[in-house]
């Protein structure tokens, strides 16, 4: 990725729109010396620089750097600055005006992007790639993502629990371990616990990009994003 600056949120117009031409700045610097060093170590390929889009929750700063980040012709093209603590509207309303200018032949990248519901929002909107420390940061501190929403599986409810974290998983973890166990480690800061739950999250994950990208296949997203959602937020013990 080249280098952006990522404004917090909220940001006011005049930072945002110092964010966006510094990210354009060093955007250009970042391919310039990028290209240099590729052309240098690996004649035959190597690694793709991607851009980012900045400019906040602003439509008019969105398509700005737009123009000016696809005006350098990355390989990839990344809209940044979002889940940084705006609404899920303001997140969904930003990403419908910034992924229009993005060309749909190159991959499209959401950054630090996120709950499986948001995921699936992006998707439906066009992006093709995401990354998170969701999974594994919340199964560290005792929250595992599963088929019917989160679970926080440190709580006193799971004590005798003998169900494994997501009786729809088989994961390794799943299908060994209950969430009592699990949960006995946890209290005990027995690292093998976060290591299990992190386990399991980022399998949920796994499957779940995997069950996306089948579906886009198939031509039958938007079902899969119905049905899924509809057990995701019917809760654990529905
Ligand atoms: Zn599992």
């Amino acid at each position: 990725m080249a280098l952006d600056q990522c404004v917090p949120y909220p940001a006011d117009k005049k930072l945002a729109a110092t964010g966006v031409a510094r990210t354009f700045d060093w955007a250009g610097r970042c391919l310039d010396r990028h290209n240099t060093l590729k052309v240098e170590s690996n004649k035959h390929g190597g690694p793709l620089m991607f851009g980012i889009i900045q400019g906040s929750v602003y439509n008019d700063l969105r398509t700005q750097s737009a123009e000016q980040i696809l005006s350098l012709d990355f390989p990839g093209n990344a809209i940044g600055g979002l889940s940084v603590g705006e609404s899920k509207q303001e997140m969904e309303d930003t990403l419908t005006h910034a992924i229009q200018y993005l060309p749909a032949e190159k991959p499209r990248y959401l950054m630090g992007v996120g709950y499986p519901e948001d995921i699936l929002m992006a998707v439906s909107c066009g992006v093709d790639m995401f990354d998170c420390v969701l999974p594994t940061r919340n199964a560290r501190t005792g929250n595992v993502f599963t088929s019917r929403g989160q679970i926080t599986y440190r709580n006193a409810d799971f004590a005798d629990d003998n169900r494994p974290l997501d009786p729809d998983c088989d994961c390794k973890v799943c299908r060994r371990y209950s969430r009592a166990y699990i949960r006995h480690l946890y209290n005990q800061s027995e690292i093998t616990g976060m290591g299990l739950a992190s386990y399991h999250s980022s399998y949920f994950y796994q499957n779940l990009m995997r069950s996306i990208r089948k579906a886009v296949e198939e031509n039958r997203f938007e079902q899969f994003r119905r049905e899924f959602l509809d057990t995701y937020r019917a809760g654990p013990d529905a």
